[in-house]
């Protein structure tokens, strides 16, 4: 190599950097609604043109730019948001890297129109190609807009990479919905071309930016979290287990009202959700941090879309333990256990069959944002619970007159129908109750707290069950051995592909002993492993206590019913199986009042 070392020129610098900032429009549209909501804007227009690769128009109402400024805030390294290295440990704003703009002007063409509140006129500059192409007066009114025209004119090659107009508008729309949640104060109009794609008035309720972004469906399928920690801060929303997506795309995380995409985050509600959403779908949530700035590195990307935390091993344990506590809470509720744990608000179901008996507010919490990059005016507190039974049918204090106080809340069995649901009365009207499911997710809480209390009781088998397993899952029986013992499940390798059953756990001694081992033995050979975490052992006990439970078409008495409807009363997650599905509804006296047309 002979060529020389040089300094690259200023525009193909920025250029480099675009590759980073500017993905898609979308990227575009972030930054400079950003760049409004820094300028203290209460009102941001947005318009798009052929999915904002013709031209995106961004206008707020903030404190707009100095005419002396202006073409230092197109420039590289040009910010009003920080001034020190210092400064970097406490960003409360979104911007802080001055790059946004000068990228913008060097992949397409860029024009800011903009009045400062203490200059007497407007002032526009026009860049493009990295040239300026006119600096003059112009009518304005305090605020600016910023205009970006022709993505990606001058670099053809990354406009191929663009997905279809639907896509990209479909991310512009999601990004600002994204960040209008965090801003329920701000008013946010969002047009591509003559339509209007969204109007979120300013003052906003934060459920009704809520039900934009996730779905009308989600407030009342959600519980509300509002938990603090040490110097941390837990808020929002999130799906109930039975409100889940195929795909992990209804995920929102802030960081300091910052949207984020956190792998720490991500992993501890995951975990959270572990245990009760069937393997492979997705929980629905949009979940607010707020933790001291000196606590989190927002300067890890030129996108800003990714933070990394000081002690993220302390913020994996408070998103994963606040969370999961929240997800055990959800059980049967009804008006009698309500008033057994005072504090605790319990809603019934508005609607005929949904398991939304479960949606319950457990904090009635308040969603008030107190970060530095919210609304300065938090937004009124919210209560999921109210908004819910406010557009819910029946108010949920109609409490039927002849129903005894002591109603437990999934009531009293009456009949078993087709060998697979126990149907009970309640206060409000009729359970079903999904028996195996239920009575799965009893073995399964009982092992799972058998198992954290150091072993799983075992019952001696008399006689051993023998089992052809295969040569594959006899060799993980020799390392895996001593932790399923610990599971309750004395197997022996007795041969090259033989095992023995000896033990079994005493919970499970009238099950099919053979079916279990072996699905136990499959389960284990696909985590490819013998290394037995807890994690491990919980799932596989999960699969047990499903081997175990109560089959269809079994019989029970009414004893054994109501016995079944108490443990579900006592146990957590008893709302959904080990799979995630539902494992009781609730049809109130006035939906089938409605089926039969009575007080029409
Ligand atoms: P950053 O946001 O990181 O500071 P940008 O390139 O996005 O960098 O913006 C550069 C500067 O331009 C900002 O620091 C701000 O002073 C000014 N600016 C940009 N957009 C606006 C706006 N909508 N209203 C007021 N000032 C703005
Ligand atoms: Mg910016």
């Amino acid at each position: 190599m002979s060529a020389r070392v040089r300094r690259l020129p200023d525009f193909v610098a920025n250029q480099i950097a675009a590759g980073e900032v500017v993905e898609r429009p979308a990227s575009i549209v972030k930054e400079l609604v950003e760049n409004s909501l820094d300028a203290a804007a209460r009102k941001v227009r947005v318009d798009v043109e052929q999915a904002g690769v013709r031209r995106i128009k961004v206008a707020d109402d903030g404190a707009g730019i100095h005419p002396d400024d202006l073409r230092l805030a197109v420039a590289r390294h040009a910010t009003s948001k920080i001034a020190s290295a210092e400064d970097l440990a406490r960003v409360g704003s979104y911007g802080f890297r001055g790059e946004a703009l000068a990228s913008a002007a060097s992949v397409a063409r860029l024009t800011i129109t903009a009045r400062h509140a203490e200059a007497p006129a407007g002032w526009r500059l026009e860049v493009a190609g990295g040239e300026e192409v006119g600096c003059r007066p112009a009518a304005h009114p305090v605020g600016a807009t910023v205009e970006v025209a022709d993505l990606f004119y001058n670099t053809p090659a990354r406009r191929k990479f663009l997905k279809t107009e639907r896509t990209e508008l479909m991310h512009i729309q999601e990004a600002v919905r994204r960040i209008a949640l965090a801003h329920p104060a701000v008013g946010f109009e969002l047009a591509a071309g003559s339509r209007s794609l969204d109007g979120l008035a300013p003052g906003d309720t934060f459920e009704t930016r809520l039900a934009t972004l996730l779905g009308a469906d989600f407030a009342a399928e959600s519980l509300a979290v509002d938990e603090t920690g040490g110097a941390m801060r837990l808020w929002g929303a999130v799906g109930l287990p039975t409100h889940s997506d195929g795909r992990a795309l209804r995920q929102h995380f802030f960081v300091n009202g910052r949207p984020v995409r956190d792998r720490v985050a991500a992993h501890a509600v995951r975990q959270a959700y572990r245990d009760v959403m069937f393997h492979g779908r997705h929980p629905v949530f949009a979940l607010f941090l707020e933790l001291p700035p000196a606590l989190v590195d927002v300067n890890v990307h030129p996108a800003k879309d990714e933070v990394r935390f000081r002690r993220s091993r302390d913020v994996h344990d408070f998103v994963f333990g606040k969370l999961a506590r929240a997800l055990r809470d959800v059980r049967p509720q009804g008006r009698a256990f309500a008033a057994a744990a005072p504090g605790q608000e319990a809603v019934s179901a508005p609607e005929t069959s949904r398991p939304l008996a479960l949606a319950l507010a457990p904090k009635a919490a308040g969603f008030d944002h107190r970060s530095r990059l919210g609304d300065a005016a938090p937004p009124p507190p919210v209560n999921l619970a109210r908004l819910f039974r406010e557009s819910s049918a029946e108010p949920a204090e109609e409490v039927r007159e002849d129903t005894p106080p002591a109603m437990p809340p999934l009531g009293f069995a009456i009949a078993q129908l087709h060998g697979i649901y126990v149907l009970a009365q309640n206060a409000e009207g009729l359970v079903i109750v999904d028996m195996h499911a239920a009575h799965e997710r009893i073995t399964y809480e009982r092992l799972k707290g058998q198992l954290l209390a150091g072993e799983v009781p075992r019952q001696r088998l008399l006689v051993p069950v023998a089992l052809d397993v295969g040569a594959a899952a006899a060799d993980l029986l020799e390392s895996a051995g001593e932790a399923l013992r610990g599971m309750g499940l004395v197997l022996e390798r007795t041969g090259m592909a033989a095992a023995t059953v000896r033990e079994v756990p005493a919970l499970l001694a009238g099950a099919d002993i053979a079916q279990l081992a072996r699905d136990l033995l499959a389960d284990l050979a696909e985590f490819g492993s013998s290394d037995l975490t807890r994690e491990r052992q919980e799932r596989l006990l999960a699969g047990v206590a499903c081997h175990a439970s109560v089959r269809a078409n079994r019989q029970l008495t009414v004893p054994e019913m109501n016995a079944l409807l108490r443990d579900m009363e006592a146990t957590p997650n008893a709302g959904q199986c080990n799979h995630g599905r539902p494992t009781f509804v609730v049809q109130p006296i006035a939906a089938l009042d409605r089926l039969f047309l009575r007080g029409q």
